[in-house]
């Protein structure tokens, strides 16, 4: 065995420490806000919730606003469901969302549905058109939603809209004292099941498995469809019936402004 005497190594440079410490300074932006169990909310709208607000903001000239449904996903999302245009007087520069409008509506919820008084409790959604303004909140809104804050809610969710084809959604977590200011949104999908049983009869009509005479095709396989793996691990992968379908903003204003505008 031969044995060699390494060289010593020579000793890594290490940065040098200021003697003595330097005072501290702050590390980064101050005062990020992060939720501990969660990311940042998602809003989803429904396609429904989604088409009705584009025609309500094309219809007016003015400001108007509506109020709409919200449910709380199980990872802390929120899907705005329906919307409902209130009675209200409007005018070009400000929307009240007035107590008579909102008992108005509570009552004719109450009044023309089985589940009125479950929809009139879930009401946490107030959005309102900007026509071609900013959709940054005025003065007034922000008013508006100190006496929503009343109502008990521990949550709600404003929404302002415009002409110019911008959605914006803030919402409001009153028992932390935070706001979501602009959060993220997409459009609320499902798989329509009643075209299921239509689609498997024309699939059994028109598909079949190609059949090779000289060999013997040996398979667990015995026609007809089979339901597709859900494979979907986003928001509502514990449903098999639901899929979220995400909708670029941007590019739906590209593809759809030449038809709806
Ligand atoms: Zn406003």
């Amino acid at each position: 065995m031969k044995l060699t005497a390494k060289r010593p190594r020579q000793a890594k440079k290490t940065k040098s420490v200021p003697k003595p410490a330097l005072p501290f300074v702050q590390q980064r932006t101050p005062g990020r806000i992060e939720f501990i169990d969660r990311p940042v909310p998602h809003v989803y709208v429904s396609r429904d919730a989604y088409s009705r607000m584009y025609h309500l903001v094309d219809i007016a000239h003015e400001e108007v606003g509506w109020l709409g449904t919200v449910k709380m996903t199980r990872l802390g999302n929120f899907v705005i469901e329906e919307v409902f245009l209130l009675e209200q007087e409007v005018t070009s520069a400000q929307t009240e969302l007035s107590t008579e409008g909102q008992a108005k509506l509570v009552q004719h919820l109450i009044e023309t549905r089985s589940d009125g008084m479950d929809v009139a409790n879930r009401l946490r959604f107030w959005g309102h058109s900007h026509v071609n303004m900013s959709t940054d909140p005025s003065y007034q809104d922000n008013r508006q939603m100190d006496e929503l804050r009343d109502s008990g809610c521990p949550w709600f969710i404003r929404g302002i809209l415009n002409k110019q084809g911008v959605m914006r959604f803030d919402i409001f977590f009153w028992d932390s004292g935070v706001k979501v200011i602009d959060a993220a949104w997409s459009i609320w999908d499902q798989i329509d099941d009643s075209m299921r049983a239509e689609l498997e009869t024309e699939f059994n009509d028109k598909v079949s498995r190609k059949v090779y005479p000289t060999h013997t095709v040996v398979s667990s396989w015995k026609g007809g469809p089979q339901p597709a793996h859900p494979g979907y691990t986003g928001e509502i992968s514990g449903n098999r019936t639901g899929r979220i379908v995400v909708l670029d903003p941007t590019m739906m204003h590209a593809g759809e402004t030449s038809s709806v505008g």
